[in-house]
């Protein structure tokens, strides 16, 4: 198969459009036969229930090529499950989880040509998403989805090597206690935006959000999960039912406690303590784990002895373990690996 032709260590963080999506309907209360199409676009009525009424979810995983030329994706029976837990919060009917991990594979597999040859850093990212489509004007959930999928290629997160960031305390607010912080919403994001524009001009990379209730907990950033690194060598990761269930920061657990024989835990973490803590990274899908240098707590900083110039020792080898597993140079927990081609 020929590859596109692509400068695949600069294509950045961009959409590309590809070759094909993939479509299923749910109409009269049952999911209709998914298929591959190749039109990008999204025709609905003015009065979707998405339009108006934000009900949308999505997903996000990687695929990427394996030294020995494999095409594999990571624990997308996660994603699929995950997806089925938001959809019931929105009360959205839930897509087979078998099917969508069946459907990632068919969309990967019809865009191998766009999926970023070993060793350039590049990976294909795959985009599972789902709407209300029909119209909807007195509030109440559609009767018609479109569950759908697209992938694009996008370039190494760290070009250059990972910078640890500065992320400050926000004065807003993430997640209600009992609200939406554990499924992935599109509504999550969109009330992220403000926060982050904010935060982005006052020269920070992100916000850390605590519990909106005492706002004494660490809860997580606007798109990852949090884990600190205590001085003896443990892993220490926020608990609460209003952070967004991270597959890599689960996976990263798993990897601390059993390939790199690391005490874990996983509890409420106290704002109060985190100048104790000496590393601190971000984990989701994107970046894997993002390093945390400082944190400024309105104008109080805390400086994490990893310091600005480079990940920390710990984080740095949880990274390695985990890309090397998703990688295939590692040796995978059974079933983490999924070959697509
Ligand atoms: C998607 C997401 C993450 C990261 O999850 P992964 O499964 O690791 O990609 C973390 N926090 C939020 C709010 C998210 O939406």
């Amino acid at each position: 198969m020929e590859k596109k032709n692509l400068d695949w260590a600069n294509i950045g963080f961009g959409y590309h459009q590809t070759d094909k999506r993939y479509v299923a309907e749910y109409k009269n209360g049952a999911w209709g036969e998914g298929k591959l199409v190749d039109d990008a676009n999204v025709v609905l009525s003015e009065c979707a229930c998405v339009f108006q009424y934000a009900q949308t979810c999505f997903e996000g995983l990687k695929a990427y090529t394996t030294e020995d030329g494999h095409i594999v994706c990571f624990r997308p029976d996660m994603n699929a499950k995950r997806m089925a837990d938001t959809a019931k919060r929105l009360e959205m009917p839930v897509f087979p989880e078998e099917k969508f991990v069946e459907a990632v594979c068919e969309v990967v597999k019809a865009n191998a040509a766009w999926v970023p040859p070993y060793g350039t850093g590049a990976t294909l990212y795959i985009r599972p998403y789902m709407m209300g489509t029909n119209s909807v004007i007195g509030v109440k959930p559609a009767e018609e989805y479109q569950f759908r999928i697209f992938v694009t290629p996008v370039g190494p997160y760290f070009k250059g090597g990972a910078k640890p960031l500065t992320i400050r305390i926000s004065d807003f607010d993430r997640a209600a206690p009992n609200g939406t912080g554990n499924i992935k919403a599109g509504l999550n994001y969109a009330m992220s935006l403000h926060p982050i524009m904010e935060a982005h001009r006052a020269g920070f990379d992100e916000n850390m959000y605590l519990d909106p209730q005492t706002r004494t907990k660490v809860e997580e950033t606007g798109g990852a999960n949090i884990i600190f690194i205590t001085k003896d060598g443990k892993l220490v990761t926020p608990k609460s039912n209003s952070i967004l269930p991270s597959i890599t920061r689960r996976s990263l657990l798993y990897v601390a406690e059993h390939y790199l024989h690391m005490q874990v835990e996983e509890r409420e973490v106290l704002f109060e303590e985190v100048p104790e803590f000496v590393e601190c990274g971000l984990c989701g899908t994107a970046a894997v784990i993002s390093p945390v240098g400082k944190i400024n707590d309105h104008g109080k900083e805390i400086c994490f002895a990893s310091g600005m110039e480079r990940m920390g020792e710990t984080i740095q080898k949880l990274y390695d373990t985990l890309t090397g597993i998703q990688m295939g140079n590692i040796e995978a927990p059974e079933g983490w690996v999924k070959t697509i081609l």
